[in-house]
């Protein structure tokens, strides 16, 4: 017997089968899908793959033979090894990285993953219960003897380190009892499950019946609930119906440590059938839950993005929670979206998939409406909870009277809720203590020596740092351009805003959230459970407090400042904005108290400014596809971001021209060429990026140009190539 392996080896033209003996011994176990490792080129080299075919043939001459399977519990199924080929196709990576990012990352690097394997040592007695009552009353030496023994009558099995160790060690030597190995999972949920679903509204059962009534077919579904109308109920009862069916599904969420609450209540729910896969997990953790699913001990996976990969045998449903969020689309090789895997998975299984979000992306609700996705909506709060009062603070009035942080209002209504003891939200999305620092005499931003980019004061660790590569330095004392101005801090970040919060307000206990209050692990939780606590007042954070938190007691958001985000020059910023900021605002009045949400600008007039106020979602979306469609961005046209990297300028600059002539001559006339134009931001990390964009609608060769285009560049040493297929941002 033969196998086809293909290779863990970074050289793209490398990316193809070896034909490989299998030995005798290896015959009986060797499966499609394991990993394995062979010898390879000369000498004694070894390297792993991965087994992609087996076969009888025996034309191959000289052939070198399978040294060992890497991990017999590790198999790619049929269904993933196609997956694999589909995500090489659409994003245009090999074939082996495809494979590689299916798997946890532990389970990526060349180790003997076996070796995550946890072993706990238990006791057992082979003997008469009658025999071992007989031992208690008549031969046990001490009190901690009998217990032992009594234990394992009542329990059977008991873990050996919870008992003395000399005593255990007397009964093992008189055979009385008998110690054993048994491999454990580090995650241990109870078995048990709750009854505890909670009974649907008529929306929420709407929706439900009309997915549960098609689970046999590959439909897509768009579930669009306000922010509060109770999404996770409906992903639970619709999963609660498919494992009554046998099948098992995969919830996706944005990120596991802000969505920790969606994630205990699945817990709560389904107990330990329940897996979770996300990057903060340790090694061995990742490897657990992995074996998990592949054994079938855990039939519903929670997890983030490259959970839309785990094995799971007989998949019945997957859904998407905040489906818009960002954190779906990969940003390094291979560039996949998650819900394009998803579709894949839900049309190879014949499922339904979900997607659900109080904001979706305009993408995906041009296709409800459409009817190519089936639109389900909840409209209402659950229970008596109400949306919570919006107005919008002009920020040009206000700095006449001084105010550059805090308007009037905001800070009447953060007094009024201090004195009700309820809790208030504060965005601000730019961490540090400043925004940028400045010479008073020659008016020079301080810039970061590798990215084009300024550097923002941190007040804390008092230095200058720059948030895109860490580069950090001491505040200098005089401006380095001119060496004579003095160096000041404008604008105002997070930090400032809690040194003036405690300052108006000093009775009032105030929390920060952002990168820096949260880099230590656990440290996002805590944050959240003292504030749920209610050891807090005020929660102050970057966009990381926006996303699905849920406090009771929260009657105020206050967004300090809308304009960051409503600035950034990106076809999305419309959309991006009016979502930031009605899921910030949904954090307020979850529980039925009368709440508000002040949002400050500069830009009163804004459009998407009024349509928050107003809270519609569809006049947003209608004005800003009017504005995509006559400016051909998405949905109307699709994307292609390619960026043309090098450390040397002179270098990115000509190998970008050459790019666009040659994606001129070979794309078809209809296809819209950007640039080159310096990307976004220019450099970064000391690297020079150039950028091209492609708009097209339909173009059959599209995929073809772009894959030569790629090959061009991967013997390259200067010069590198990022092609983003439907990039997030251009
Ligand atoms: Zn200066
Ligand atoms: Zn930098």
């Amino acid at each position: 017997m033969y196998a086809k392996v293909l290779i863990e080896y970074k050289v793209k033209s490398l990316d193809r089968t070896f034909t490989y003996i299998i030995p005798p011994k290896l015959e009986n176990i060797l499966q499609k899908g394991m990993k394995v490792t062979v010898p390879f080129g000369n000498g004694d080299k070894t390297i792993n793959g991965f087994v992609v075919d087996i076969t009888n043939e025996d034309n191959f001459g000289n052939l070198k033979s399978i040294i060992s399977i890497e991990d017999e519990n590790l198999v790619l199924n049929e269904e993933l090894l196609k997956l694999g080929e589909y995500v090489r196709d659409t994003y245009l990576c090999t074939l082996i990285s495809a494979y590689q990012t299916m798997l946890p990352s532990s389970l990526k690097i060349k180790t003997i993953t076996s070796s995550y394997k946890k072993y706990e040592t238990y006791l057992i007695s082979e003997m008469q219960e009658s025999f071992l009552e007989d031992y208690i009353l008549n031969e046990a030496k001490n009190d901690m003897q009998k217990e032992i023994i009594q234990c394992i009558i009542k329990d059977k099995k008991i873990l050996k380190n919870k008992f003395n160790q000399s005593s255990v060690k007397t009964l093992i030597k008189k055979g009385i009892i008998k110690e054993y190995k048994e491999e454990v999972y580090r995650i241990n949920r109870e078995n048990q499950k709750k009854d505890n679903l909670l009974k649907l509204n008529e929306y929420q059962q709407k929706a439900y019946d009309e997915i549960i009534n098609n689970l046999n077919k590959s439909n897509t579904y768009l579930l669009h609930g306000i922010t509060g109308s109770g999404k996770t109920e409906v992903y639970m009862h619709l999963i609660e119906k498919v494992r009554s069916e046998g099948k098992t599904a995969i919830m996706l969420v944005p990120e596991i440590t802000l969505t920790a609450q969606i994630v205990n209540n699945f817990y709560d729910r389904f107990g330990s059938d329940v897996a979770i896969l996300h990057s903060a997990l340790s090694n061995g953790e990742k490897y657990d839950e992995y074996l998990k699913i592949l054994r079938g001990d855990a039939h519903i996976i929670v997890g983030t993005r490259s959970a839309i990969f785990a094995p799971s045998k007989n998949l019945g449903i997957i859904i998407i929670d905040e489906e818009h969020s960002e954190s779906y689309k990969q940003d390094n090789t291979p560039r996949y979206n998650a819900i394009d895997i998803a579709k894949w998975r839900s049309n190879y299984n014949s499922i339904p998939l979900v997607l659900g979000s109080a904001t979706p992306t305009y993408e995906t609700y041009a296709r409800a409406l459409k009817g190519v996705y089936n639109l389900l909506t909840l409209p209402k709060r659950i229970g008596d909870a109400n949306l919570p009062t919006v107005e919008v603070v002009d920020m040009s009035l206000e700095m006449k009277k001084r105010n550059t942080v805090l308007s009037d209002r905001l800070k009447e209504l953060i007094l009024e809720k201090l004195a009700k003891n309820e809790q208030i939200i504060l965005l601000l999305n730019r961490r540090g203590y400043g925004t940028l620092v400045t010479c008073d005499n020659c008016g020079n931003a301080i810039k970061c020596p590798n990215c084009d980019i300024t550097l923002t004061y941190h007040k804390t660790s008092n230095n200058l740092r720059c948030h895109y590569c860490g580069y950090n330095c001491k505040k200098p004392e005089k401006c380095p351009e001119c060496k004579e101005g003095n160096v000041r801090d404008l604008g105002t970040g997070t930090e400032k805003l809690e040194e003036e919060l405690n300052k108006l307000f000093p009775s009032a206990k105030v929390v920060r959230m952002d990168a820096d209050t949260t880099s230590k692990k656990g440290s996002h939780e805590k944050i959240i459970r003292d504030f749920k606590e209610e050891k807090y007042d005020i929660l102050l954070g970057t966009q990381m407090i926006s996303k699905g938190l849920d406090f009771p007691k929260v009657s105020l958001v206050g967004v300090i400042s809308a304009d960051s985000s409503l600035n950034i020059p990106d076809f999305r910023s419309g959309e991006r904005t009016f979502s930031l900021l009605s899921q910030v605002s949904g954090r307020a009045g979850r529980s039925g108290i009368e709440s508000n949400v002040v949002i400050q600008t500069f830009n009163p007039d804004n459009f998407t400014i009024m349509m928050i106020k107003q809270g519609t979602f569809l006049k947003n979306y209608q004005y800003e596809m009017a504005i995509r469609k006559k400016l051909k961005y998405p949905p109307y046209y699709f994307l292609v971001g390619i960026k043309i990297c090098s450390k040397e300028y002179e270098d990115a600059s000509k190998e970008a021209s050459k790019v666009y002539n040659y994606l001129k001559s070979n794309l078809s006339n209809e296809d819209i060429i950007l640039g080159p134009t310096t990307a976004g931001i220019f450099k970064i990390k000391s690297i020079y990026r150039f950028q091209i964009v492609i708009k097209y609608r339909f173009d059959d060769n599209l995929n073809n140009v772009l894959k030569e285009l790629d090959e061009m560049y991967i013997d390259n040493k200067s010069v590198y190539l990022e092609i983003d297929i439907n990039p997030y941002y251009i």
